[in-house]
């Protein structure tokens, strides 16, 4: 079959992929939009399902959701998608030891009270996909489902994306293709990146949890049998259901014992005792260092495909409709090449990389290795006051840092073992903190 020629082929429809496919699509140039799912709005892989942050910029840009018309827009660009589900404001994270002590950022019923912006704004993630998948289709991008994208080759003039089914040529193409890009591996991108680790996921929809505060999302950090583990606990918008996430860094761990453990020995087992709970997503997520010019043979590369573990869901939305928009420009000023799109690449640089000048989403997984279970316990007892409201996980790093900065002297009259552990943030890069489970990964470099 002969190739057609495209103007941007945009490999992955998740949130970065479509609101590519959907802003091009809107400026009127000739997309493909391949994804190797065959159902686009169906989503298996595990996410919290929240837009953040609510309540301060990220990326240069402020979210605002309003309700009345089903518009979240990003105030800067202008860009903006429809959303016509049901939605909760969430007001507050508190940051958990499995020891039961807690870190505050924010305090939900002064939020709500007080009628503060929500640091995050619980979704139905599959409806915003339909709408952005209904937008792109709806502006004439092509989309080509169930076809697994395997190799990317530079062409005279373009770019040639291989899949299982098929090539596609493109003037442009958007590596959209998640934490573990097949682009980004075969622009050889990984050969050049620090690699982190494989985080693993199992997502549970649980219902009646008791915990403590509503409107609130839960973390809790810490280790099970000598690895480090996450727990994330996000409210769904319907009223007493959470999707409750259990978080590797190490392969290797045991996701059953890990699970019993938390609902029936730990000391937060009285959150899960009785509550119905039923397996709802996974994922097995590659942690790499940034990658601080993602431009390579005329693909853009955005999303998680870029970033330090993940995008966000704001980060892969903007990051995607900021490359469709860079793409349209070199199009109409007849420049495909890296000076064509170099807004793109002057916009990451100045708000990401430059911004988080290292992997800082890293501190927050970390502490479960350089700290065991009774230290980090003890730590956040520390550190109980309320904090800022927040749920940008680079804020909460900020945050905590500046809390440890005012207990130095207690820490170092009473645990000074705790400072040294922590010096090591400064002092190693997170590949040598989790050599370990580097080690164990399962890198595709
Ligand atoms: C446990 C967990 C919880 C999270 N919770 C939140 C949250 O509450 N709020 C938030 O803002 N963010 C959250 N995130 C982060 C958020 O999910 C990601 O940042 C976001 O989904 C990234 O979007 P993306 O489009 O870049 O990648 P993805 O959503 O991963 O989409 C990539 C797409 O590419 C497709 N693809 C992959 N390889 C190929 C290939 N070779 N060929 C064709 N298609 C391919 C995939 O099937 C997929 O559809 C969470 C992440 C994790 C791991």
């Amino acid at each position: 079959m002969a190739n057609k020629k495209y103007d941007l082929v945009i490999v992955g429809a998740g949130y970065a992929g479509l609101m590519a496919a959907k802003t091009a699509g809107e400026n009127g140039i000739k997309v493909a939009l391949l994804e190797m799912k065959h159902n686009i709005t169906r989503l298996r892989r595990s996410d919290g399902q929240t837009l953040i942050p609510g309540n301060e910029e990220y990326l240069g840009e402020w979210m605002v959701f309003n309700p009345k018309n089903h518009l979240v827009r990003f105030l800067n660009s202008g860009l903006s998608f429809r959303y016509e589900g049901p939605y909760r404001n969430i007001y507050a994270v508190h940051l958990y030891s499995f020891g039961g002590q807690d870190i505050k950022f924010g305090d939900a019923g002064e939020g709500k009270r007080k009628k503060l912006l929500p640091v995050s704004i619980a979704t139905e993630k599959e409806l915003i996909l339909k709408s952005l998948l209904d937008q792109a289709v709806a502006n004439g991008v092509e989309v080509f489902p169930g076809t697994r994208v395997t190799d990317v080759k530079k062409t005279a003039d373009g770019v040639k994306i291989i899949s299982d089914r098929n090539s596609f040529e493109g003037t442009f193409a958007i590596g959209a293709d998640g934490t573990n890009s097949r682009v980004a591996q075969r622009l050889g991108f990984n050969k050049e990146r620090k690699y982190y680790s494989t985080m693993n996921t199992v997502g549970y929809l649980m219902k009646g949890l008791k915990v403590p505060d509503p409107d609130t999302t839960f973390l809790v950090i810490g280790r099970f049998r000598d690895k480090p583990v996450l727990i994330g606990i996000v409210p769904r918008p319907a009223e007493d259901i959470h999707i409750v996430i259990f978080i590797s860094l190490d392969v290797r761990l045991d996701f059953v014992a890990y699970h019993d453990f938390v609902i029936k020995e730990s000391e937060l087992s009285h959150w899960f005792k009785g509550c119905p709970e039923e397996i709802v997503s996974s994922s097995a997520n590659n942690m790499w260092s940034t990658i601080v010019e993602p431009f390579k043979d005329n693909v853009l590369l955005v999303g998680d495909a870029i970033w330090t573990q993940e995008s966000e869901n704001t980060g892969a939305l903007l990051s995607g409709g900021k490359a469709a928009n860079a793409v349209t420009y070199a199009l109409l000023q007849g420049k495909p090449n890296r000076d064509g799109i170099s807004s793109y690449l002057d916009w990451w640089k100045k708000t990401f990389v430059e911004a988080h000048p290292r992997d800082m989403i890293m501190d927050d997984y970390v502490l479960g290795v350089i700290l065991d279970n009774d230290q980090i316990n003890y730590l956040f007892s520390l550190l109980n006051v309320v904090m800022p409201p927040s749920m940008l996980p680079y804020t909460l790093a900020r945050y905590i840092g500046e809390a440890i900065g005012e207990v130095v002297p207690i820490l170092q009259k009473e645990k000074p073992e705790i400072l040294v552990a922590l010096g090591r943030m400064q002092q190693e890069t997170p590949d040598q903190i989790l050599a370990k489970q580097v080690e164990a990964g399962v890198p595709n470099r």
